[in-house]
């Protein structure tokens, strides 16, 4: 990044000015195809008209009030939440990392409430991402992350992801939660299995463990349902973070709870001075609104069939590229081989017009938005394919 902005980013020498649903525009006007959506985020692309008549609608009346006041938007969208999930409590954020936070707090304070506060472990999973602040960084325990911001802090333990046998032996009678992505994201678009899911809710319920689902990317449609988990049946969860695509791009978040889980967080307990603003609230009930429409998921679920299908065709035809398609519904990796550098591979992509995005493990991931079509789909399929001819002409030298 130029200065005077910390360099924490490398963005591409582009300039983007507009979306228009699928599209991404540059101030000379070159349109980009984006199957990224700003991280799963648009979860209903750029321009949304309901989106947008619900942000300027609430921009004309009133923008902010702090928590200190009432704002109607905030239970309207709680009671969605909640008779939509397991949940039966809400606290909005400002962003996943904030979800997680709440989450992370939530349940350590459970314990505290029930007279049991040396139960305060959490259990956490390698290839794990929560997001940037110290509680998130110390339950993704990601080296990179954590490397040069002091102590490690007490109290997380993190096992491999999918080592169940690992996992039975890591609860101790200090263990307070087990914290996991059903689909991991930036770990590299893996999928727990359903039955693991299974396991780890039995686990929980056998020794009266917490279960915190962190579904700030998977959730809001991504997988083809309101929420990831809900492929996994008897596998919900008593804490959900959600954020990102639960915005449509503004940002907010969430932090939802059984009343069991949540019922100690108290006045004093948390807060937020920006979280479930009537902004956030305006949009964030709109989008939920189009999620839910009937047939959305259905759709959802189409195309996502068809992309895949179609990507396993691309990895049989490039096998020097291609190692493995994986992911669930709309949130899609292509783990490529170790000789291809999964940002390169996306810089390629980009350069034809299609905007992707690396995430662990040597993954190129797709996470377009979740009203993309199958048009846009054959679209992007033959942008992607000169990409992969491009990688693997370079692999030939
Ligand atoms: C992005 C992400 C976060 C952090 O969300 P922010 O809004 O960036 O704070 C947390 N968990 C997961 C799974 C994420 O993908």
């Amino acid at each position: 990044m130029p200065a005077p902005l910390m360099d924490t980013y490398s963005p591409p020498d582009l300039d983007f000015v507009r979306g228009d649903g699928v599209w991404m525009i540059t101030d000379t006007g070159e349109r980009y195809l984006d199957f990224i959506a700003g991280i799963a985020v648009n979860s209903l692309g750029h321009n949304h008209p309901a989106l947008v008549g619900a942000l300027k609608d609430q921009a004309d009346k009133l923008w902010h009030t702090s928590n200190m006041f009432r704002v109607p938007g905030q239970l309207e969208l709680a009671k969605k939440l909640t008779d939509n999930t397991f949940a039966d409590r809400v606290f909005f954020t400002n962003s996943g990392t904030e979800a997680i936070e709440c989450a992370l707090k939530t349940a350590r304070h459970y314990f505290f409430a029930m007279g049991e506060p040396h139960r305060y472990r959490i259990i956490t999973f390698t290839g794990a991402f929560h997001g940037r602040s110290f509680g998130a960084i110390n339950a993704g325990g990601n080296p990179k992350y954590l490397e040069g911001f002091g102590p490690a802090m007490e109290g997380f333990d993190q096992i491999a992801f999918g080592d169940m046998d690992a996992l039975k032996s890591t609860i101790t009678e200090e263990t307070a939660a087990i914290l996991l992505e059903p689909v991991q994201g930036e770990g590299g678009v893996r999928a727990f299995e359903d039955a693991d899911l299974r396991e780890i809710r039995r686990l929980c319920d056998e020794h009266g463990i917490l279960l915190i689902y962190d579904e700030v990317q998977c959730g809001a449609g991504r997988t083809g349902k309101l929420f990831a988990h809900e492929w996994a049946e008897r596998a919900q969860p008593d804490i959900m973070a959600v954020a990102k695509g639960v915005g449509g791009g503004f940002p907010m978040g969430a932090c939802l709870t059984t009343d069991a889980a949540g019922e100690h967080m108290k006045m004093g307990t948390h807060g937020s001075t920006f979280g479930g603003n009537p902004l956030a609230m305006a949009v964030g009930n709109a989008v939920f609104d189009e999620l839910t429409k009937p047939g959305f998921m259905d759709e959802v679920n189409e195309v996502a069939g068809y992309l895949k299908q179609q990507l396993h065709g691309l990895a049989d035809t490039y096998p020097d590229v291609i190692e493995e398609v994986r992911g669930r519904g709309l949130l899609i990796g292509m783990k490529l081989k170790d000789a291809v550098v999964n940002r390169d591979f996306v810089g390629l992509a980009r350069d034809n017009g299609l905007l992707i995005g690396a995430a662990g493990d040597n993954v190129a991931r797709m996470a377009p938005p979740l009203t993309v079509t199958k048009d846009d789909v054959r679209t992007a399929l033959e942008k992607l394919e000169v990409a992969l001819k491009a990688a693997t002409d370079k692999l030939k030298g």
